[in-house]
C-alpha cells in the first residue's frame, strides 16, 4: 500500500485509531474488484467554538443508505464517534473527512455475503477544490448512470462514471464535466451538483440521476433557490452558474463549452454565505454543527 500523506498520521480502521500507514488489506478484497463500499466525503471547519463537522449525521445518514443496498452494516453512530476521534487525533479543525465502507477479502464471487466488512475514516487538513473561480466546464460525451440502474448515493463503484468523464473533460482541456441526459437536461457534475442564476431567480437544477447533494440541500435552504429540471441550452443562457459540493464549496463557474460566464454577484454572495455558514457565522438547526 502506498504511504499515507505525512499529513495523515492516524487512521480509524475497524474500531480504533491506528498509525495511517499500518493497515492492509488483502489483494482479493471484493471492493476493490468490484467496487463494493461506499464512502462519504465530509468537511470540518474551524469555528469559534473549535472545529465542528458540517452536517456529519446527514452525511452519515446518506452512507447508511448506500451501506444497506450493499448489505454493510454502517451504524452512523458509531462511524461519527470514529469522524471525530480521528479528526482530534490528527488535530485537524480545517479537514476533509472520508470515511469508507466496504466488503472485504473471500472469493471472487459476486455475492457478498459471508465477506469481512470494514469501516475506516481519514481525515486530510487538504481541501480537494475545483479549478477555483476559473473552472471550465464541458459537456460529457457519457450519461451519468441512471438511477434505475445505480442508485444515485457515494457507491463506490458508482464512480467509475465520474472518472470516465473527469478523464475526458481534461483530456479537451476543460477543468470538471457535466453530465447532460438523452433529452438534454442537465444531470449534475462528477462530484457537484449545478446551479444557474438568471435575473435574481436562483434555480437548483433538478434531476433524478443526480446525488442528492448536502451543499445544494443546504443552499436551497438558505438562498430561497427554485428546484426543477433545466435545459442544457437554458443553463448555457444563464447569467451566473455555479456548482456546489462539500469539496467543491461553492465554485463559480468561468465557461460551459465555449460560452463565458463573468463570476457574477449574486453567486459571490451565496458563496459568502455558504463560507460563513459552515464556519457556524449564521444562523442554521443546531444540528447542522457536530462539535470535534
Ligand atoms: N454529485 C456528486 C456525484 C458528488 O460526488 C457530490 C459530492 N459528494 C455531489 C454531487 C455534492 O454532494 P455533497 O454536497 O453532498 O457533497
Amino acid at each position: 500500500m502506498e504511504a499515507a500523506s505525512p499529513a495523515i498520521a492516524r487512521v480509524w480502521f475497524d474500531g480504533e485509531l491506528v498509525d495511517a500507514d499500518g493497515p492492509r488489506v488483502g489483494v482479493t478484497t471484493h471492493a476493490l474488484h468490484y467496487g463494493s463500499g461506499v464512502f462519504e466525503g465530509i468537511r470540518a471547519y474551524a469555528t469559534r467554538d473549535g472545529a465542528a463537522v458540517f452536517r456529519l449525521a446527514d452525511h452519515l445518514e446518506r452512507m447508511r443508505k448506500g451501506a444497506t443496498l450493499l448489505g454493510i452494516a454502517v451504524d452512523p453512530d458509531v462511524a461519527a464517534e470514529a469522524v471525530v476521534r480521528t479528526l482530534r487525533a490528527n488535530g485537524h479543525r480545517d479537514a476533509y473527512v472520508r470515511p469508507l465502507a466496504w466488503v472485504g477479502a473471500g472469493s471472487f464471487g459476486l455475492d457478498v455475503a459471508g465477506h469481512a466488512q470494514h469501516f475506516m475514516v481519514a481525515t486530510t487538513p487538504t481541501p480537494v477544490h475545483l479549478g477555483g473561480a476559473r473552472t471550465r466546464l464541458g459537456v460529457s460525451r457519457w450519461r451519468r448512470n441512471p438511477a434505475r440502474a445505480l442508485p444515485p448515493l457515494k457507491l463506490c463503484g458508482g464512480y467509475v462514471n465520474s472518472i470516465l468523464a473527469k478523464r475526458e473533460a481534461k483530456a479537451r482541456g476543460c477543468d470538471e464535466a457535466l453530465f447532460v441526459d438523452d433529452d438534454g437536461f442537465v444531470v449534475e457534475c462528477t462530484g457537484a451538483n449545478v446551479f444557474a442564476v438568471s435575473g435574481d431567480r436562483i434555480v437548483a437544477v433538478e434531476h433524478a440521476d443526480a446525488l442528492p447533494g448536502i451543499t445544494r440541500d443546504t443552499l436551497v435552504a438558505t438562498c430561497g433557490a427554485e428546484c426543477r429540471p433545466m435545459s442544457l441550452a437554458e443553463l448555457r443562457d444563464a447569467d451566473e452558474v455555479f456548482v456546489c459540493g462539500t469539496a467543491a464549496e461553492v465554485t463559480p463557474i468561468a465557461a460551459l463549452e465555449e460560452r463565458e460566464y463573468g463570476v457574477g454577484p449574486v453567486t459571490r454572495e451565496i458563496a459568502a454565505l455558504y463560507a460563513r455558514l459552515v464556519r457556524g457565522l449564521e444562523s442554521m438547526p443546531a444540528a447542522w454543527l457536530a462539535t470535534a
